[in-house]
């Protein structure tokens, strides 16, 4: 990408993201100090019962073809929270080779994505595991919701610049 003519400032950025992501879980800063909450790069726990991991939720940018430099895909690095059973079978996995071969998880999305209405937050999901070192993939679960029907459907180049000019200058 040769960046973009931003209009929300005016000025030429000089790189358009195709990803973001959130540090923690949705109401982690309540719990930061919490002695049963704990926060990873990949795992949280709060309050020693809940438990979420860190996904990726991929949105298919379906012109990238004719954008010189655009990614293919662009994505939303979210949290998502798991019963405690896979939340453990994660863990128990995560080094192990094959480890894609797990069937899907359901998830709550527990990260409040800027620019959706209504809120992303407690979302249905399911994850998917896959090979040790890469992040799960976050499928939303079929619905009317904005962010399902952009990941169904697919978004532009444009909407990338859009969402980098609401989320650089709210
Ligand atoms: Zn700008």
């Amino acid at each position: 990408m040769q960046g973009y003519d931003c209009r929300g400032c005016g000025q030429h950025h000089d790189e358009l993201p195709f990803s973001y992501w959130a540090p923690a879980p949705a109401y982690w800063d309540e719990f930061a100090t919490d002695e049963h909450s704990v926060l990873g790069e990949e795992h949280c726990i709060i309050g020693g019962e809940q438990f979420f991991i860190r996904g990726r939720l991929v949105i298919p940018v379906i012109d990238a073809g004719s954008v010189p430099g655009a990614s293919p895909e662009f994505d939303w690095g979210v949290w998502v929270s798991l019963s405690e059973r896979n939340y453990e079978r994660t863990t128990e996995l995560w080094t192990t080779p094959g480890r894609e071969s797990e069937p899907p998880y359901f998830g709550w999305l527990c990260t409040e994505l800027p620019l959706y209405e209504p809120s992303t937050l407690g979302l249905k999901t399911q994850v998917h595991t896959q090979s040790v070192g890469e992040r799960p993939t976050i499928d939303l679960e079929p619905g009317d919701h904005p962010l399902a029907v952009e990941q169904r459907t697919g978004i532009t180049v444009a909407r990338v610049q859009e969402i980098a000019e609401r989320f650089t200058h709210p």
